[in-house]
C-alpha cells in the first residue's frame, strides 16, 4: 500500500479486510510501499514517513497482526531496487507501455507529471517487489491483474535467459468490488474528496453519513425510492451486521415508507460499531511511535533477510560475482 494519505473504508473493505483472514493460511508480507508514492507525486515528500506510520496505524487497527505476518517498508530494504534495476535490462518498453493504467493514468490524473521512467517503469517495481520473496500469491483486485500478468511474462523473459531463478506469481482474486463514494461516485477515492478515514472519530463519520448521497428523485420520505447502488445502502450492505434491521430498511424504502434520516442514523450507528474497535486499536498504536518504529524497523530487518537469498541466487544465475 503507498503511503499517499490516509486509509478509508473503501482500502478497508476492498485491501485490508481481504488480508486479515490470509494471515492464518499463508505467510505473508505486506509493506508500505513509500518508493511507489514518488511514482506519481514526487515533488512534495513532505508527508510520506508520517502517512506511512499512520497507514501501519490503521492495518493494525484493522487486525493485521505484525507477529503473524512480517509489516516491511519498501525503502528499507533496498534490493527491491537491484532486481528492478536488473530486470530493466530485460524487459523491452513497449510491455510497459501497453500495460493498461498507464495511458489512463496519464490521461486522467492531468494535474500530476507522469512523464517520468519512474511512473512508466511502476510495474515493473511491483514485478521486482512480488517475486523478491518468491512469492506464489498475491491478493489483488481486479484493476492490478493487468500488474501481475507483466509480472508473471517478466519471470518467464527473465527465466528463460537465465535458468529458472524466479517464481510466477498468481493473482489471489480479493471478492469486494469498488466501494462508492460518499458523494455517490463509483469510488470511494482519496483523491475525490468523499471518504470515511479510519482515523474518524464517531461525531465526523455520523456527520459524513448524515451528508451523505442518496436517490436524488426522493424528494420527500413518501416517494418510493432505489435501493440497488444506492451508496447508503451499499454501505449497509458491507458494514451492519444486522440482515433483519437492513431487510427492513430497503423495503420500507423502496415502498417510500421510511425517511432518509432514520436510513442514516441507523448507518451510521453500525459504521461506528465496526469501527470502534479499529479506531481504539489504531489509537493506542500511534500513542506509542517508538514501539510502531520497531515494528516497522524489525519486520524490515526480516524482509531484507529474504530479499538477499534471493538476490544472491539472481547474482549467481547472471553470474556477476566477484567472489
Ligand atoms: P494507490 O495507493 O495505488 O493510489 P489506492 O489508495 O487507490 O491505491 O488503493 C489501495 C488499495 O485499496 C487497492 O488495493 C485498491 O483496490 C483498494 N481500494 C481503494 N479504494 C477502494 C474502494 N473505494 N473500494 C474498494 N477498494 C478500494
Amino acid at each position: 500500500m503507498r503511503p499517499t494519505g490516509r486509509l478509508h473504508l473503501g482500502h478497508l473493505v476492498g485491501a485490508l479486510g481481504n488480508w486479515v483472514p490470509l494471515q492464518g493460511q499463508y505467510d505473508c508480507f505486506y509493506f508500505v510501499a513509500d518508493w511507489h508514492a514518488l511514482t506519481s507525486d514526487y515533488s512534495d515528500t513532505t508527508q510520506l514517513t508520517s502517512f506511512a506510520y499512520e497507514n501501519v496505524a490503521d492495518w493494525i487497527g484493522a487486525g493485521l497482526d505484525p507477529d503473524a505476518s512480517t509489516f516491511f517498508v519498501q525503502s528499507l530494504v533496498p534490493e527491491h531496487a537491484e532486481l528492478y534495476l536488473l530486470l530493466s535490462m530485460v524487459v523491452p518498453v513497449p510491455w510497459l507501455e501497453r500495460v493498461p493504467t498507464y495511458k489512463e493514468q496519464q490521461e486522467n490524473l492531468k494535474d500530476k507529471d507522469l512523464s517520468s521512467i519512474g511512473f512508466l517503469g511502476y510495474p515493473l517495481l511491483q514485478s521486482a517487489d512480488v517475486t523478491i520473496y518468491d512469492a506464489n500469491l498475491v491478493p489483488v483486485g481486479e484493476d492490478q491483474v493487468a500488474h501481475l500478468e507483466l509480472a508473471r511474462e517478466v519471470v518467464r523473459r527473465f527465466n528463460n535467459f537465465f535458468g529458472n531463478v524466479l517464481v510466477e506469481p498468481q493473482p489471489l482474486l480479493t471478492t469486494f468490488a469498488r466501494l462508492p463514494g460518499l458523494d455517490g461516485d463509483k469510488k470511494m477515492s482519496k483523491s475525490l474528496g468523499n471518504t470515511i478515514h479510519l482515523a474518524d472519530t464517531a461525531d465526523e463519520v455520523k456527520k459524513k453519513v448524515m451528508q451523505m448521497y442518496t436517490d436524488p428523485k426522493r424528494v420527500r420520505a413518501d416517494i418510493p425510492g432505489t435501493v440497488e447502488g444506492n451508496p447508503v445502502f451499499v454501505y449497509h450492505d458491507a458494514f451492519n451486521p444486522d440482515q433483519a434491521e437492513v431487510d427492513d430498511l430497503k423495503a420500507r424504502y423502496r415502498a417510500g415508507k421510511v425517511g432518509d434520516v432514520e436510513v442514516k442514523t441507523k448507518l451510521a450507528r453500525a459504521l461506528n460499531a465496526h469501527l470502534e474497535p479499529i479506531r481504539e486499536r489504531r489509537t493506542a498504536m500511534l500513542a506509542r511511535p517508538d514501539q510502531l518504529k520497531e515494528i516497522m524497523v524489525e519486520g524490515s530487518r526480516r524482509a531484507r533477510v529474504k530479499a538477499q537469498e534471493t538476490m544472491a541466487r539472481v547474482r549467481d544465475a547472471m553470474k556477476i560475482v566477484y567472489r
